[in-house]
């Protein structure tokens, strides 16, 4: 049989057992419908139904390498045949070369690596090192930031949406980061932004005291709460703060990290070096699990003599080290991160900026590498957003909307609030990314059609396409 299209019995088959069994993240259960996937490779995935779909999300911007990379798969198949497991204790070859192909990579002396399970583990025993490191209890994150969900991530993550209560933050300390476009400080230029935001994360560090705070946690570029990439300055005055109190500074790179941005590091944009450095999804692109925390000299100099307190089952796992090695030896070999930054300046930027031209629903566009967002208004000039924060149901109908219409444009769109972000894998060839362009392009009358703009056009007797 065709691998790329099995029997249509299987789809009912896949169908039944996923909703009976299969408990789905951050959703209603009775209110989804997942799409059941049939197979996937490159920068396309396809349904059992023969649809196939261009992947603007990378997943969870997560596939940077595309899907089924066959350097990785073979990788992956070598490692199961000679050794599948093998407890953290162990020295091994496979968890040793990924760790040096790592810290060969990340920015300064971040030269030992922890090995997690994911993202969120990450920022846990980042977080955890920074106290003990310290020995100071706080810590110190944004609002608009995403950390992952587990109980310190969650408690760090910028977005009350993501919050499961409102008693396990003790100890986290949130402050608001720069983002000109929806400006917390009323500022008008990136430059004041910038001044207004170091001003206010200063005075918040003073008034927590700064002997009680062990860590700032910040994502170099924010990725899920709406690619924010700071304006210049920013994280050297952070790194500065940071550096005349005392504080750990955390560069969460879980979703920036390893291409996305056009290099290795979004870090390396804004040449800083953090403390630690949190990553996972791309640094073997989610073909097995893994993520980790690439740890200072100074930081990992507190754990020589003293054990550190922290450990998982799985920690340096080797079929996700031996993806991890195959992964970054790929991404070099085949000039993958150079691709990214090649698509992000000749295609994607231009391409989203005249989208934006075109589009009265279209905001702002901002972003790097394939690392981008769109942030949808229902009106450019108050900048409301095209739907309300947190909205479900109907309020939420013209992100739905839009959407569908991607979808049926066969692209599979990453949405998120108001913004739909453009993120596809950094393999992404021109021809794919004008693709994704020219389906972004009929997809965005359907959002143009709940704005001003488009309600004007309506009423004058203009046919508002559904560009479907
Ligand atoms: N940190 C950042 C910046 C993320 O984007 C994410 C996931 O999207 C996480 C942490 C959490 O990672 P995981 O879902 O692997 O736990």
């Amino acid at each position: 049989p065709d691998r790329h299209l099995p029997a249509p019995a299987a789809k009912a088959a896949v169908q039944a057992a996923d909703r009976a069994h299969v408990f789905h993240s951050w959703s209603a259960q009775g209110l989804i419908d997942p799409l059941p996937v049939a197979g996937a490779e490159g920068s396309y995935f396809w349904d059992y139904d023969g649809n196939r779909f261009l992947d603007f999300s990378s997943q969870l911007v997560n596939t940077n390498i595309g899907h089924q990379h066959p350097k990785v798969v073979a990788a992956i198949q070598e490692q199961a045949a000679r050794m599948c497991t093998l407890a953290p204790g162990f020295a091994v070859d496979v968890r040793a070369e990924a760790a040096r192909l790592i810290a060969g990579r990340t920015p300064g002396d971040l030269d030992k690596v922890f090995f997690t399970n994911g993202g969120a583990e990450a920022v846990e025993h980042a977080v955890r090192m920074a106290r003990v490191h310290t020995g100071r209890p706080k810590v110190m994150s944004a609002y608009r930031s995403y950390h992952g969900a587990t109980a310190a991530a969650i408690n760090l993550t910028g977005d009350p949406r993501r919050w499961a209560s409102d008693t396990a933050s003790a100890g986290v300390v949130r402050f608001w980061g720069p983002h000109l476009y929806r400006s917390h400080f009323h500022a008008a230029t990136e430059a004041e932004e910038c001044e207004r935001a170091l001003a206010h994360l200063e005075e918040t560090v003073l008034f927590e005291g700064p002997q009680s705070v062990a860590a700032i946690v910040l994502e170099t570029i924010v990725g899920t709460a709406g690619v924010l990439v700071p304006p210049p300055g920013y994280l050297a005055g952070v790194r500065d703060i940071c550096d005349r109190h005392g504080i750990v500074f955390v560069l969460d790179e879980v979703m920036s990290g390893f291409g996305r941005t056009g290099t290795w590091f979004a870090a390396d944009l804004f040449d800083v070096t953090p403390d630690l450095l949190t990553f996972a999804k791309g640094v073997n692109s989610g073909y097995v699990p893994l993520g980790g925390v690439a740890i200072s000299a100074a930081v990992a100099a507190t754990f020589d003599r003293r054990p550190y307190p922290g450990g998982l089952t799985y920690s340096g796992h080797p079929l996700a080290c031996a993806s991890a090695v195959a992964t970054i030896n790929a991404m070099a070999e085949e000039g993958i991160v150079e691709n990214a930054a090649r698509i992000g300046e000749t295609v994607l930027g231009p391409g989203l900026r005249a989208l934006a031209e075109r589009h009265p629903s279209v905001g702002e566009v901002r972003g790097t590498g394939v690392f981008w967002a769109l942030d949808l208004v229902r009106d450019r000039e108050t900048r409301e957003p095209l739907v309300p924060y947190n909205a479900t149901g109907a309020d939420n109908q013209p992100m739905a909307d839009f959407a569908a219409a991607c979808k049926r444009q066969g692209l599979w769109p990453f949405v998120n609030m108001n913004r739909t972000h453009a993120v596809p894998p950094c393999t992404v060839t021109e021809a794919e990314a004008k693709e994704g362009l020219a389906a972004l392009d009929e997809a965005l009358h359907v959002a143009d059609a709940h704005t001003a703009a488009g309600a004007r056009t309506a009423a004058g007797g203009g046919a508002a396409s559904d560009g479907g």
